[in-house]
């Protein structure tokens, strides 16, 4: 029998391979047997982490070339496989809201919780399975990633303690320090087009009958990033969707700006409560699009 395939979403992030690798080891050291694939290749940032704990970046496919698949960091049809409705779900582990049904029963493990890996580390101790220690130290970066070193509102109070487990494990000695380091090695900009830029973390929503793209970028200079807005404008223009908006978080003081187009502009300067100027808009204090870009969204439209 062929291998069930263990993924994350479409734009891989950190939590999404780590969280692959992660759940394929656990499900096969408890009887299962399982490969980890992506959607795509590394970004910067996972690369940083790949490279630190010495392990390949999972393959990569487009559809499922099997009959049973696990989906982590995601549960959405449009951020998965293109064939995911002819294959069968056999589990999901995943932190975001819900927009999945399933026909068959299955395994779904979510939590609100910071990371997939915050969940896949309680996973493995109730499971009673040692995380080796390579794979820890992914998991720790995925924590690492997905709350921006704590500092998102999507922390809980699960993530610090997997954190720090997670950190002890990989042998890291100052979990802040590796992190920082982490963290910026997804901020150098310089040597990607703009398009990587827009697309690099896009995903596609339904929100009121609207189809959005809202993409995110790391920096520690959202002005940097903005010298450029004419090049990035062009691009998300020659991506044709209805709203696209564009959020450059700033990883040390914890504040966004954002590049909007579309012909809502009036409810998204409500939705945020912020003029756009520019097609700009100000969002101080946002990091996290799952917890204040897009819920605000979907109360306005
Ligand atoms: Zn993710
Ligand atoms: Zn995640």
């Amino acid at each position: 029998m062929a291998k069930t395939l263990v993924f994350g979403h479409k734009n891989p992030d950190t939590d999404t391979i780590a969280s692959a690798i992660a759940a394929s080891y656990l499900l096969n050291e408890t009887g299962n047997d399982t490969e980890a694939v992506a959607q795509g290749t590394p970004n910067a940032e996972t690369q940083f982490a790949l490279d630190y704990f010495a392990t390949a970046a999972p393959r990569v496919v487009s559809s499922a070339d099997t009959d049973t698949v696990v989906l982590v960091d995601h549960n959405e049809a449009a951020q998965s496989v293109d064939n995911l409705a002819d294959v069968t779900v056999t589990g999901i582990y995943d932190h975001h809201k819900f927009a999945f049904t399933n026909s068959t029963p299955l395994y779904i493990t979510a939590k609100p919780w910071g990371s997939v890996a915050t969940i896949l580390y309680y996973e493995f101790k109730q499971a009673d399975v040692e995380i080796p220690s390579k794979i820890a130290g992914l998991m720790a970066s995925a924590i690492i990633s997905d709350t921006l070193l704590l500092k998102s509102p999507t922390t809980t109070t699960y993530d610090k303690p997997a954190l720090e487990e997670l950190a002890k494990i990989a042998g890291i000695e100052d979990y802040e320090k590796y992190g920082l380091a982490l963290l910026k090695a997804g901020t150098d900009l310089s040597s990607r087009t703009d398009k990587d830029l827009i697309d690099g973390d896009a995903k596609s929503f339904e929100i009121g009958g609207h189809q959005f793209r809202i993409g995110q970028v790391n920096t520690v200079d959202i002005d940097d990033v903005l010298s450029r807005q004419s090049g990035i404008e062009a691009a998300m223009l020659s991506e044709g969707y209805e709203d696209f908006l564009f959020v450059i978080t700033d990883i040390l003081n914890s504040n966004s700006k954002a590049v909007y187009l579309g012909d809502a502009a009036e409810t998204i300067e409500s939705a945020f409560g912020s003029k756009l100027a520019n097609n700009v808009l100000d969002l101080p204090g946002v990091v996290s699009r799952k917890k204040q870009v897009v819920p605000p969204l979907e109360k306005q439209f």
